[in-house]
């Protein structure tokens, strides 16, 4: 397997335990679906759904999947509403991310969790005036 960016070829690579294939030149990783919720910490839900379910497939980025070869991927952004932008490929369901982004998906995750207890406040507020 090959970096979609530069060419060189992928490494395995073991971040918690899960294999992954990086590049050694841009430090790009490819994720096989599934992994990304077992790499990335851990948040209540399903970060690979919650990033997928409104993924727009018109948004064609550049980068063709590693895997799969001559397949573009789609420009996904994590959890929707982040402005990490991360590749899907919608053959094998594989995940590009660029090099850094493992990290700033962490800092996200970090920060919603400790976040929970102010979203359940307004939560329960937004709650509290509905009508019924
Ligand atoms: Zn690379
Ligand atoms: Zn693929």
């Amino acid at each position: 397997m090959k970096c979609p960016r530069d060419g060189t070829e992928l490494k395995k690579h073991q971040i918690d335990g899960v294999n992954v294939e990086s590049c050694k030149t841009c430090s790009g990783i490819f994720l096989k679906k599934g992994e990304l919720n077992k790499i990335a910490h851990p948040l209540a839900g399903d970060l690979e759904y919650s990033t997928l379910e409104n993924m727009d497939p018109t948004r064609q980025s550049e980068l063709k999947c590693p895997a799969c070869e001559n397949i573009n991927m789609i420009d996904v952004n994590f959890l929707s509403f982040s402005d990490i932008i991360m590749k899907y490929c919608s053959e094998c369901e594989g995940m590009w991310l660029d090099g850094g982004e493992l990290k700033a998906i962490n800092r996200e995750i970090d920060k919603l969790n400790d976040d929970t207890d102010n979203w359940q406040h307004s939560l329960r507020a937004f709650t509290a005036r509905l009508p019924f």
